[in-house]
């Protein structure tokens, strides 16, 4: 056998495993003109060879970015150095659909592309082979993972009765506000509210009924306040909200709006209509609020006050006179 023959016999072996390997490869030339492709984008894309061959990759392909992607082909031929793009950067080049059963959450592959530069016998790069990897499984799996965790992350913050805040959380969010005060001086205030006689309804109509008012007063609670206002539970019939730029005499005009809508309720349960009221306290963060747990005193003492006033009302913190 001659040295030709030799070098033909080993091209041929060479194409046949690239044919047959599980990555997607297409030689491009400077016009962006697909010279060759082998059996995995064939059987992804659906296209014949006649489709392809020689035919522009954007023409055939619109979904891949063809200013982003001359950008980096350019960097290729020119620097003569591989680049790489991963599914996070990019989801896909090719939009190819998923077909393993294992990752049939996905709609399409994921892929991982590789560009790397192809120098012919003078030195110089007239082509450029691009490599598409399918990661649809790793892609698959991290998405799960990050979309379970996100899932953990709220079911950790939320209260499963109500679906306020958790104490936990809440107590964050009244943190975090007390830092925004002591950084911007910004003006907000807290409202504490508990159930009149609550341990009345549990006695009377049972337990279930007793959560199904606390469930009720809560969905109200949630109708009264804006988003940016943080509801939270925050204990078995005690609620708490911090009302953002708002003062002590906006807060009071939440506080009745929550207190008339709670007085209005009538909670439907097994055959019962139970009616109750709610007592308010109100306290704004000042300058005498020196840490997050001297303004929840200040709610919870005014809160005292409305119980001890005769309940079903609400009460503005005021400080002792010196
Ligand atoms: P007051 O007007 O002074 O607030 O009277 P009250 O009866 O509401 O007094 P208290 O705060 O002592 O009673 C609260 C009761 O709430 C006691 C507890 O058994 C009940 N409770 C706490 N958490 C839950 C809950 O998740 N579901 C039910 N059904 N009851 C709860
Ligand atoms: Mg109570
Ligand atoms: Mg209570």
């Amino acid at each position: 056998m001659t040295d030709t023959q030799d070098f033909l016999n080993d091209f041929h072996w060479l194409m046949d495993v690239l044919q047959d390997i599980d990555v997607g490869l297409v030689i491009l030339d400077q016009e962006f003109n697909m010279q060759l492709w082998n059996s995995f984008m064939q059987n992804h894309s659906a296209k014949t060879p006649d489709e392809i061959l020689g035919h522009n990759l954007f023409e055939v392909f619109p979904e891949v970015p063809e200013a982003w992607f001359k950008r980096k082909a350019e960097a290729v031929f020119m620097l003569e150095n591989a680049a790489f793009t991963t599914w996070e950067q990019r989801p896909y080049l090719f939009r190819f659909a998923s077909y393993r059963p294992i990752t049939s959450l996905a709609d399409y592959m994921y892929q991982n592309s590789t560009l790397i530069p192809l120098t012919n016998t003078r030195g110089t790069v007239t082509h450029i082979c691009l490599i598409i990897y399918d990661v649809t499984e790793v892609a698959v799996n991290r998405l799960q993972l990050q979309d379970v965790n996100a899932q953990l992350h709220t079911l950790s913050r939320v209260d499963g009765l109500t679906g306020l805040l958790n104490r936990k959380a809440w107590q964050g969010e009244l943190e975090q506000e007390f830092k925004r005060f002591q950084r911007h001086g910004s003006c907000s205030s807290l409202i504490m509210f508990d159930i009149d006689h609550f341990k009345r309804v549990n006695d009377t109509y049972g337990h279930p009924t007793g959560d199904e008012v606390i469930r009720q007063t809560s969905a109200t609670l949630r109708n009264q306040v804006r988003d940016v206002d943080q509801a939270g539970r925050y204990g078995g019939e005690e609620f708490a909200v911090i009302l953002v730029d708002t003062d002590a005499e906006g807060a009071q005009i939440m506080a009745e709006r929550i207190r008339h809508a709670i007085a209005a309720l009538s909670v439907e349960h097994e055959g019962h209509a139970v009616n109750f009221t709610v007592s308010l306290g109100i306290a704004e963060l000042n300058a005498s609020v020196t840490d997050p747990s001297v303004w929840i005193d200040h709610a919870d003492r005014a809160l005292y006050e409305a119980k001890n006033s005769g309940r079903n009302n609400t009460v503005i913190f005021q400080p002792p006179n010196p």
